[in-house]
């Protein structure tokens, strides 16, 4: 399955992580254009690389530094004041008044007189952004950011079907514990239905639509809901009095007149489009860690390290990378901990990768004491570095490779607990 999350309220959500006498009471974050891009002195910009790439101007100006009066009024010649600006995000408290986003701030404040209106804060929200994308990083074999505040999420293979809502579920509670930030999950066996499925989950909730359910649950929705449903497919679709997603789903021969962009918006509304989350491939390593009550059996703790590589392996095939260093730490009852890297030039499979931990628990030789944690991961993946694969034992680890392949196919579709190694039981 596919999970979609999206940050509720973020904007107004970050600014209630640094000061909690906004919770539960109408707050906004509001915007102006920026016109400082113009300003010949330029002062206070700040250049954010930490989410390259990602979505958003990276130049940033120091808003945050700036009040109410001075950010969002204007003083006319005459003397008089206005308020400029519209609304970015509002919370739930303002939205039951009726304020919206995009809203003019002096209009939203009418409707909604006692909202506190912030200065944004764009450094602020790029820096939870982000920490909040590592951390999924850490959770999920292959999440995507979408947005500054949305992330789709691949768990195929790697959560069964009838557990991902309990596991969205923990995500959830795991993201407000850690972050304070309240989050939405949409999860369906497509990005886009997950993603239109997060809007019904809203707010902090988690919304599960199975592939039979798809086509009830996209009935009635209306047309405008669905992500990529913009103002020129609207009107197309209502000039044919197509409103809802249902009608649209009975519309395949429309769709396809409008060539490829039409035909892709068609699959990605029934749900069968197959489009893939695209994880960056930004990783610098991939790991995994177990804290456990002391295990003082050595096979115990060896096996526990099989079942952490055979982890590794997929989460390795999955983002489609070749590792070449390999690490082991194990840490014991007293304080003692013993840690243990090794290069291998030779071209990855479950196989080589669980030889070379073995090797490796074999080379630590603790003195005495009992596990109580394993951190394994792999990093210097190839294709950042670009050298050349050993051609050594290239037959061999080919086979081996062919393997882990076929294997992590069959994982996909039926979760990696399918096949095990005998090392592992
Ligand atoms: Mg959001």
């Amino acid at each position: 399955m596919i999970i979609h999350l999206d940050l509720d309220t973020f904007f107004v959500s970050a600014h209630r992580t640094v000061d909690i006498s906004l919770n539960n009471r109408p707050v906004a974050v509001g915007g102006r254009s920026n016109l400082k891009i113009f300003e010949k002195e330029k002062v206070g910009i700040k250049l954010f690389n930490k989410n390259q790439g990602a979505f958003v101007n990276p130049v940033f100006y120091n808003d945050k530094a700036q009040s109410f009066q001075n950010f969002f009024i204007d003083h006319s010649d005459d003397g008089a004041q206005k308020v400029r600006g519209i609304i970015v995000t509002s919370s739930y408290e303002a939205r039951a008044k009726g304020v919206k986003t995009g809203m003019p701030l002096a209009e939203a404040l009418r409707l909604c007189p006692d909202m506190e209106v912030l200065v944004p804060d764009y450094m602020l929200y790029h820096d939870l952004s982000h920490k909040l994308y590592r951390f999924l990083q850490h959770e999920i074999p292959s999440v995507e950011q979408f947005s500054i505040d949305e992330f789709f999420g691949d768990l195929n293979g790697w959560v069964r079907e009838e557990d991902v809502f309990a596991y969205a579920t923990r995500l959830k509670v795991l993201i407000w514990q850690k972050f304070r930030l309240p989050i939405s999950i949409g999860i369906s066996s497509s990005k886009w239905i997950a993603k239109l499925a997060t809007k019904y989950a809203k707010p902090n909730g988690v919304k599960m639509v199975r592939r039979s359910e798809i086509s009830d649950f996209i009935e009635d929705i209306p047309i405008e809901n669905f992500p990529g449903i913009g103002r020129g497919y609207r009107k197309r679709l209502k000039k044919h009095f197509i409103k809802t997603l249902g009608e649209a789903s009975r519309h395949k021969d429309l769709f396809y007149s409008w060539k490829t962009p039409g035909r892709v918006l068609y699959h990605r509304i029934v749900g069968d489009d197959h489009e893939a989350v695209s994880a960056a491939q930004d990783r610098k390593s991939i790991g995994i860690s177990r804290t456990f009550d002391p295990i003082c059996d050595k096979s115990e703790v060896l096996r526990r390290i099989m079942i952490l590589a055979r982890h590794i392996a997929f989460l390795v095939l999955k983002q489609r990378v070749h590792p070449t260093s390999y690490y082991l730490k194990v840490n014991f009852d007293q304080g003692q901990r013993l840690k243990i890297r090794v290069t291998s030039e030779r071209l990855f499979s479950e196989t080589l990768c669980k030889a070379l931990f073995h090797d490796m628990f074999e080379e630590i030789k603790p003195a005495s004491g009992c596990a109580t944690k394993i951190s394994m991961s792999v990093s210097n993946f190839s294709y950042q570095k670009k050298r050349a694969l050993s051609l050594l034992s290239f037959s061999e680890d080919y086979e081996a490779y062919r393997l882990s392949q076929s294997l992590h196919t069959l994982r996909e579709k039926y979760t990696l607990d399918i096949v095990k190694y005998g090392s592992e039981l």
